[in-house]
Formats: structure tokens, C-alpha cells, sequence
């Protein structure tokens, strides 16, 4: 277990000059001197005016993707260079939904990783099945296949990366998975990890991501391979993100 936990918000494609301004805000006001990481990864456009208003604040900030090139005809794209320049700290990568909707492999995810480590950022690398994967008795097949990509592209540099496991039968849909599914399904990652990595994998944060809110939240973190949350829904709620970033370590 790492030491200080992490809690990302991910906005996802939601929004605006002015509900930016009064979320963030509120976490401002309300999240004193957080025990644990907090970052809140938001939509491209925005990233400038979040990187001021966070600015002196315990809140960092994060992109949701990062182009695997550094520059050049990649129209719609962001290098972590130009990431760098607006003060991001992370980057997702691999989300689920980006799998899903921009067939994103696990190829693309391992060069994804290695671009934002080239820029020195950090990435947050999603994994996990689907449910009908969950059903066929695959989650650990799958997690661990899209995890050895990874590993394999990253090498030893993986001690610089977090992962988050996000079952996509849990995104976005009210269904988390119990504390003891998630702790069993970050164990076998920790386990690869510590396969790949051996003396850091104990200090790779591992993030739970799925439904996590201010009820659930307490539960989840405390779990011995939790190290943080990737939360949707509830970091666009400033009193729901709060309790999850009070409720962490
Ligand atoms: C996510 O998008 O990474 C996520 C975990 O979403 P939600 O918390 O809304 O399920």
C-alpha cells in the first residue's frame, strides 16, 4: 500500500466557464488540508482556466487523454508537451470509454503510457472487464492482459505510473463492485505488479474507479490494495467529492 492515497475526479465531457468556476470553488473551500492526492481531470478546452484557478490550492490537475505523438498532423490531439505547459499532473489513459467509443487497444494504451511518462506526467492507467467478461469468469484474465501491455512497452518505469481499476459494468451506472470484488481483482494487479516492478509495486497506487460516491466511499478505501478512487459522477458534486477526498488517506 502506498502511503498517501489519491482521489481524481474525472469530469468527463461535462462543464462550463461558469459550473468549473463555482465547483471548483467549492472543493476549494471545503477541502482544508487534504491527507491523500487530490486531482480533478477535466475537459481539454478548460485546462487553462482550471490550471489558474487551482493554482495554490491542494488540488492538481489532470487531462483525460494524451495524444502518443509529440507533434505533428494529428488533428484533435494534445501531446503531453503542450499538456505540460498548462500545469498537468496526470493524464488518464485507457479509459474504458475511450476503448469503447475510439477503439483505443491495449497498444495504443501502452504508447499512451509511455508519452505521458516522457513528459512527466502521470499516468493513470485504466483497466477492468466488462460484465459479460465478469460473468465468463474472464476479470482476471482480461485486467491482467491489459496490464502486461503496459508493462511490457513501460518496463521497469512502471513504478511511475497509477493504475486504476475500473470495472465498466460499474461506470456511470449506480452498480459498484463490493469492497471484497475490487480488493480481490487489485490484489492480482498488485501481484503483476510486484512481478514486474518487485521493490515499488508496493508503492504504485492502485485506484478503485466505479460508482464510487460519498456512501461507498469509506469502505472501498479502506480495503489493504485500495490506494484512491477514480470517481465520475460524484466529483462533479462538490459535497459528494469532499466526503470521498475526507473519507481517503
Ligand atoms: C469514471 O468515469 O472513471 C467513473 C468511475 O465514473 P463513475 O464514478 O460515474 O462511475
Amino acid at each position: 500500500m502506498s502511503s498517501k492515497q489519491l482521489i481524481a475526479g474525472n469530469w468527463k465531457m461535462n462543464g462550463s466557464l461558469a459550473a468549473n468556476a463555482s465547483l471548483l470553488e467549492a472543493l476549494k473551500q471545503g477541502v482544508g488540508t487534504p491527507a491523500c492526492d487530490v486531482a480533478v481531470c477535466v475537459p481539454a478546452p478548460y485546462l487553462a482556466q482550471v490550471q489558474t484557478l487551482v493554482a495554490g490550492s491542494p488540488l492538481t490537475l489532470g487531462a483525460q487523454d494524451i495524444s502518443v505523438h509529440a507533434h505533428g498532423a494529428y488533428t484533435g490531439e494534445q501531446s503531453g508537451a503542450m499538456l505540460k505547459e498548462f500545469g498537468v499532473r496526470y493524464a488518464i489513459v485507457g479509459h474504458s470509454e475511450r476503448r469503447q467509443y475510439h477503439g483505443e487497444s491495449d497498444d495504443i494504451v501502452a504508447a499512451k503510457t509511455a508519452a505521458a511518462l516522457a513528459s512527466a506526467i502521470t499516468p493513470i492507467v485504466c483497466v477492468g472487464e466488462t460484465l459479460a467478461q465478469r460473468e465468463a469468469g474472464q476479470t482476471e484474465e482480461v485486467v491482467k492482459r491489459q496490464l502486461a501491455a503496459v508493462i511490457h512497452v513501460n518496463g521497469h518505469c512502471i513504478s511511475e505510473i497509477v493504475v486504476a481499476y475500473e470495472p465498466v459494468w460499474a461506470i456511470g451506472t449506480g452498480k459498484t463492485a463490493t469492497p471484497a470484488q475490487a480488493q480481490a481483482v487489485h490484489a492480482v494487479l498488485r501481484a503483476q505488479l510486484h512481478h514486474a516492478a518487485s521493490e515499488h509495486a508496493a508503492g504504485i497506487r492502485i485506484l478503485y474507479g466505479g460508482s464510487m460516491n460519498a456512501a461507498n466511499a469509506a469502505e472501498l478505501l479502506s480495503q489493504p490494495d485500495i490506494d484512491g478512487g477514480l470517481i465520475g459522477g460524484a466529483s462533479l458534486k462538490a459535497p459528494d467529492f469532499l466526503q470521498i477526498i475526507a473519507a481517503a488517506r
